[in-house]
């Protein structure tokens, strides 16, 4: 199978109210897909995230120009040498690769990983806890509330942008409406020290409702970390930037941190990707991947998921936690796994409906299944995806 045409899609949504956590506000989400054609007529899709004009000149004056012509079954090597000019291209060429010769194969994305560990993949409700508003918790708290009436039980919000007092009083806001409702991560996007990151341990001691603690402190300080990791008493969570699994080495190495947080848009390809969550598990370590600019990646996160074995042999407990961006974003509803209408108890993502995906995306007669809170599966044909994004290739990039 020879590459015969890439197709490029950059997409640009402008938030009407930006939202934001410890690195500011965010105005507008982005989404860059590719589609990858062979002279077989067998296609595939792939999603990066970068600065869209960026990506768009990388693609069309020298990746595309170097994938014309070039094996579709060579994944690997192609993703090696893109992976050189720009390695968040290379990730999105690898997942459109991967679908292609899954399509070849005539399996889905799980079989040819070796099948599903897992039949349901728990996801957690993201929150960008910051905004204009004057009073900002009380619309961010707003926001869990409604999340928590949608069927989500887990929550991640953010700290680290304003004062540890306004953040305090933030979680306990929280806390004094939804303390038995929800469980809690606290997202620091790397803003504190050791220091601040204790002041916190009062709250940590006194609330049982929390999953982790996520990035308090930048990921190389790995010496605070192992430090602090004994000083919680809460897991700690982090590596949504780190580019490989060699890189979460010196972290693992050094018994620094509980949860593994690779991103499928972040590391080397789909492959490298797989190796990180692979050296979680090689390490007794949890793995919760990191998953908020597009539904594509999220796809592939939770596929990656449904095929790890499980972490524990707790009752409940085998499978981590996916990221679920819950603020407004088009491009996370390309796919139809995230139904809008649906309204599920414990929101797990059916596995067993993502296992077809890998031979039925892009074909009208493949499914997507979404357990729903009566145990019903609802069918949405795939093609839905295709419609919605030639409607949004309207919106221009900037
Ligand atoms: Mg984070």
């Amino acid at each position: 199978m020879k590459i015969e045409k890439v197709e490029t899609f950059p997409l640009l949504h402008r938030l009407p109210q930006p939202y934001g956590d410890a690195n500011g506000f965010k105005k507008y989400r982005s989404c860059f897909l590719l589609r990858i054609i062979t002279d077989s007529g067998i296609d595939g899709w792939g999603e990066c995230v970068d600065w869209l004009p960026t990506l768009e000149k990388g693609f069309h004056e020298r990746i595309i120009p170097y994938l014309i012509g070039k094996r579709a079954e060579n994944r690997l090597p192609l993703v090696k040498v893109i992976k050189k000019w720009h390695q968040r291209a290379a990730a999105g060429v690898s997942m459109a690769l991967t679908e292609i010769i899954a399509k070849k194969a005539g399996l889905s994305i799980c079989d040819l990983w070796g099948g599903r560990w897992q039949d349901t993949i728990p996801v957690y409700a993201s929150f960008q806890s910051y905004s204009e508003d004057l009073d900002w918790e009380g619309h961010s708290i707003r926001l869990v509330e409604r999340a928590v009436v949608d069927g989500f039980t887990r929550v991640k919000v953010k700290i680290g942008g304003k004062t540890i007092e306004e953040d305090q009083r933030h979680i306990a806001g929280l806390q004094s409406k939804l303390q038995e409702s929800i469980s809690i991560v606290l997202d620091a996007n790397q803003s504190y020290d050791a220091a601040a990151a204790r002041e916190w341990e009062p709250y940590f001691s006194k609330w049982n409702n929390f999953l982790w603690l996520e990035e308090p402190m930048p990921m190389d300080r790995i010496a605070e970390y192992k430090f602090l990791r004994s000083a919680l008493s809460i897991p700690l969570a982090g590596g949504e930037n780190i580019k490989s699994a060699k890189d979460f080495l010196p972290l693992i190495k050094d018994n620094a941190i509980d949860i593994l947080q690779p991103d499928p848009m972040h590391q080397d390809g789909i492959d490298g990707y797989r190796e990180s969550l692979q050296l979680a598990r090689l390490s007794g370590l949890r793995v919760s991947s990191h998953v908020f600019d597009g539904g594509l990646s999220r796809l592939y996160a939770l596929l990656a998921h449904a095929c790890l074995p499980p972490w524990s042999k707790m009752e409940g407990e085998t499978a981590e936690p996916v990221e679920w961006d819950v603020m407004e974003n088009p491009f996370t509803r390309l796919l139809p796994i995230d139904l809008p209408a649906d309204r599920c108890a414990s929101r797990m993502v059916s596995a067993s409906g993502l296992n077809s995906i890998g031979i039925s995306f892009g074909n009208t007669a493949g499914t997507v299944q979404h357990t729903l809170n009566k145990g019903q599966r609802q069918r949405k044909p795939v093609f839905a995806l295709f419609l919605r994004i030639w409607n949004l290739r309207q919106i221009p990039a900037i």
